[in-house]
């Protein structure tokens, strides 16, 4: 009975619960057996919320006996990135600095998931404040990858992506500042969407860079992702850079699976060289794929791309720098060396600091504070967002030649754990082909495509569509997913692992 109800999609899941023919309690036991039974080998969660989670499974049990109506997730299971607040449960980002806070408040994703019945499972692992490309900068140790636990799970949002790919749970929550959510998927072999800037409420998103992040769904099918990003999607006035335009209907998209004469954008300079060959190959066949599905491939150019990266490491740890400043040992978190002689408050602030943080957000801090620097701001940050606006100008006039861009999401498959961790400048290549969608603000999507031949590890594609136009990420993806499905017995995985 677990193993049937964990393999069941989160569309699935719900329908049977909405039916009858399955609990939402029973649901959510064989999900929570499950990380009883593999999360001590694979560290996705940093806290479960048993009784939580049985308590809003119970009420969705009790709604539906009483007649009401349920909303298309209730019931059904779901990890939160433990960036996310959600009222009374800890919530570290990852960091020593916030052991043992409990925030007061929901973020309004976590709200929302409340209201929609969503059954919150608990919380997972990511790097500190979201900082990295395998989880492995997380202060409680790294999480690691079902498919070989050997490997990183990619990061930050390792957790959430490693969860739904162990089938601890069908859902996860992830937020991506610069592929966070996209480069986890690929190396999972699940789906993961960055929807539009703004498009998600960042209210009890512990910030990590505010102009960049955006939280998004986690899955193992694309419209699993849809029916979450519905969810969780809207205007918030409690966001001041909440998007007020209509939701796009991301689950139609998905129902439609449709692209006959839709032009589909090769960017040239996000492969090639640098990308691994079994990435490559498979990158290849999903186009020749796409192409037999009636779409119209062309190649087109963004020659400002190969800056992003750069431009990246100046806008992120400059507002980084700024949003964790308020980690000082006075309002959240841990506190130290109050008793130590007769230190004054900034000597306070200066060992909390020291010992709250690891080496990678020490680092990030550092760069932010001198790249922002009487002196240096005209020099770094305010050159960082002229390349910032010669990206968007690049992605302006692709989309004026094709309706989405297509390119691998990450240039390898999983690496060993401990393989880049000390080579900063390797980790952060990992999201060349990510970052420039989050520099524009624009919607992308990673779904699998298959496994490298040399490594037997999963492959991701990324899908990017203009601003406001998610719709178009589900319709690509779902057509993608469903033609891979039928040519050669699909990459998503669907059966649970043995871990
Ligand atoms: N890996 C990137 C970084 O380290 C992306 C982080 C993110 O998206 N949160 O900044």
């Amino acid at each position: 009975m677990t193993s049937e109800l964990i393999s069941l999609t989160a569309a699935e899941t719900a329908s049977k619960v909405a039916s009858g023919e399955v609990s939402a309690v029973e649901v959510a036991n064989a999900h929570l057996d499950r990380i009883g039974a593999v999360d001590e080998r694979v560290h996705a969660f940093l806290y479960v919320d048993r009784e939580g989670a049985l308590a809003a499974a119970d009420a969705v049990d009790k709604a539906r006996a009483a007649g009401e109506q349920l909303s298309p997730l209730a019931g059904v299971p779901l990890a939160l990135k433990d960036v996310m607040t959600q009222k009374g449960i800890p919530t570290t980002c990852g960091s020593k600095i916030l052991e043992g806070w409990r925030p007061p408040y929901d973020a309004t994703v976590t709200a929302r998931l409340k209201a929609a019945g969503v059954v919150i499972l608990g919380k997972t692992n990511m790097d500190e404040f979201a900082m990295g490309s395998s989880t492995e900068h997380s202060a409680y140790g790294p999480t690691h990858n079902p498919w070989d636990l050997d490997r990183i799970p990619g990061g930050s949002g390792g957790g959430s992506a490693a969860a739904v790919a162990a089938f601890e749970a069908p859902l996860a929550i992830g937020t991506d500042t610069g592929g966070s959510i996209r480069q986890p998927a690929a190396v999972t072999g699940t789906v993961g969407v960055k929807p539009t800037y703004g498009a998600v409420s960042r209210y009890g998103l512990v910030a990590l860079a505010s102009s960049l992040d955006q939280a998004g769904p986690c899955s193992r099918t694309v419209l699993d992702a849809a029916l979450l990003q519905s969810v969780i999607a809207g205007h918030d006035p409690m966001d001041s850079t909440s998007v007020t335009d209509p939701v796009p209907d991301v689950v139609g998209a998905a129902l439609r699976a449709d692209v006959k004469g839709l032009k589909i954008g090769i960017v040239r300079e996000l492969g090639g060289e640098g990308y691994q060959a079994g990435v490559r190959q498979r990158f290849d066949e999903a186009v020749t794929i796409l192409e037999g599905l009636g779409a119209e491939i062309v190649e087109v150019s963004c020659p400002h791309f190969p800056y992003a990266l750069a431009a990246y490491y100046l806008i992120l740890p400059s507002e980084c720098s700024s949003n964790l400043a308020k980690f000082d040992g006075v309002r959240f978190g841990i506190r130290v060396g109050e008793g130590d002689g007769d230190p004054s408050i900034e000597q306070v602030m200066g060992r909390t600091r020291a010992a709250g943080f690891g080496d990678e957000t020490i680092r990030r801090i550092m760069l932010g504070t001198y790249a922002l620097s009487a002196g240096y701001y005209d020099a770094y940050y305010g050159q960082a967002q002229k390349v910032r606006t010669l990206i968007q100008r690049d992605f302006a006039a692709a989309f004026a030649q094709a309706d989405v861009l297509i390119s691998p999401t990450a240039p390898t498959t999983a690496f060993k754990l401990g393989e880049k961790l000390d080579d900063p400048l390797a980790m952060y290549l990992n999201d060349v082909a990510t970052i420039p969608a989050n520099l524009a603000g624009i919607p992308g999507m990673s779904l699998p495509v298959g496994l490298a031949p040399e490594d037997g590890l999963p492959v991701g594609l990324q899908i990017m569509a203009p601003a406001l136009a998610d719709d178009r990420l589900y319709n690509v993806g779902a057509a993608l997913e469903a033609a891979l499905l039928q040519t050669w017995g699909h990459p998503i995985l669907q059966e649970a692992p043995s871990l």
